[in-house]
């Protein structure tokens, strides 16, 4: 039997490869961070990674994760609710209720299992999930296993927002989903609005702070803090992945009746095992060292008004954003692949999207920066994206 079917993923795997489409790995062989080393012994300038914070190999991360591992162990080869439930859980889970001014948080694996366990338990046939049509993957997938039904709306747009809404009246209870920052142009979502066209129209909003939480607002409290609207919005799913360590984890935090009903009926957090506990405690420590200090939310703000505004001096066409994600757009496909390579060459390493995963001539690099970027490595990436720019005609 694999014969035929070794065959036929041979020619899926070369359509792949020929469409140009085909997914590679650069290997690291350094700890994560600003600086680090690729197994060709090639040192470079990461600005591709969701350290957003800098703290993937945070000292004070790492002592947090190496005591647990004395204290607690490695694993817990349980699920939460047989026995895999350890004190740090439970305290990472308050800690995050306390940064995001809500009610209770659970744990997931990851926040993809946060997302994909979040809408079924809640909501059935009755019901209506209104979707931004540019939120993550995780979210549409989620969405595919409840049995609500599905509106989409165009990426922050307020005016389809409200259409949808008016449709959804017919249904019992209503909960628009976003996502807090959309991770290719680096937008953050209107919740404002959202939240206003929300109380017009009798719905819950849910957030998922992944790309936002520790980077947008003046304490990094996420989209929530930028709009004022702390304790306000029902649902809020993030990660442990990125801003917040970049181990592994997930969330859900938000109103206490529905994270006790997840704790009952999410498959994901019933069906799959608890987080380690050294990556619980060094969460905890995280949290702890963004309420003593606000100093890497301060650096990181200060890194990419700095980013932004060199590169459209420069002349380069920046997407406008208040997130950490600067889309540089180039809109051709093989320009940003060539761009791309020939910054890894002076060694910055970024990252080229085109179709699909963005619309259809409107290829881009996106940078991500970092807390852990000095003013050195902003200022070199800025000169090397300025000379290949040159040579490659986007720059005049
Ligand atoms: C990265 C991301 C996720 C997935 O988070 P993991 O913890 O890595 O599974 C979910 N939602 C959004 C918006 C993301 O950007």
């Amino acid at each position: 039997m694999y014969n035929n079917y070794q065959e036929f993923l041979a020619g899926e795997l070369a359509a792949i490869k020929e469409a140009g489409l085909y997914k590679g790995e650069r290997i690291i062989v350094s700890p994560q961070g600003a600086e680090i080393t690729l197994n060709t012994g090639q040192k470079v300038l990461n600005f591709c990674a969701n350290n957003y914070l800098g703290l993937s190999a945070n000292s004070k991360l790492i002592e947090a994760a190496r005591k647990a591992l004395d204290t607690h162990g490695y694993g817990m080869s349980s699920v939460r609710f047989i026995c895999g439930t350890s004190d740090l859980h439970k305290e990472l889970e308050h800690k995050l209720a306390e940064f995001f001014g809500t009610e209770d948080t659970i744990l997931y694996a990851a926040c993809f299992d946060a997302n994909g366990g979040v809408f079924e338990p809640l909501l059935s046939e009755e019901d209506a999930i209104i979707s931004d049509a540019l939120n993550h993957a995780s979210i549409i997938d989620g969405v595919r296993l409840c049995k609500a039904q599905r509106y989409r709306y165009a990426n922050a747009d307020m005016k389809d927002l409200e259409e949808k809404l008016t449709e959804a009246q017919a249904q019992r209870f209503r909960l628009v989903v976003t996502d807090g920052v959309f991770s290719m142009d680096g937008n953050v979502a209107p919740l404002d609005k959202i939240y206003e066209l929300a109380n017009k129209y009798n719905a819950m909003v849910m957030v998922d702070e992944s790309h936002s939480a520790g980077v947008v607002g003046d304490t990094g409290r996420g989209v929530t803090e930028l709009y004022n609207l702390k304790g306000k919005i029902e649902i809020i799913t993030g990660t442990l992945g990125k801003a917040f360590g970049g181990a592994i984890g997930g969330f859900t935090t938000g109103k206490k009746e529905i994270i006790e009903m997840l704790r009952q009926r999410s498959r994901p957090y019933l069906f799959s095992n608890s987080i380690p506990p050294l990556v619980a405690a060094a969460g905890i420590k995280m949290v702890e060292m963004m309420t003593e200090t606000n100093e890497l939310q301060d650096k990181l703000h200060f890194n990419t008004k700095y980013f932004m505004e060199k590169m459209s001096k420069a002349g380069f066409d920046i997407k406008p954003t208040q997130s950490a994600i600067c889309a540089v757009m180039l809109y051709d496909a093989k320009l940003s692949q060539e761009m791309a390579a020939k910054l890894l060459d002076e060694g910055i390493y970024v990252t080229g999207f085109y179709y699909p995963v963005v619309p259809k001539d409107q290829a881009r690099i996106r940078v991500q920066l970092s807390a852990a970027h000095e003013q050195e490595h902003l200022d070199k990436a800025i000169a090397a994206f300025t000379k290949v720019g040159r040579e490659l005609g986007v720059l005049k």
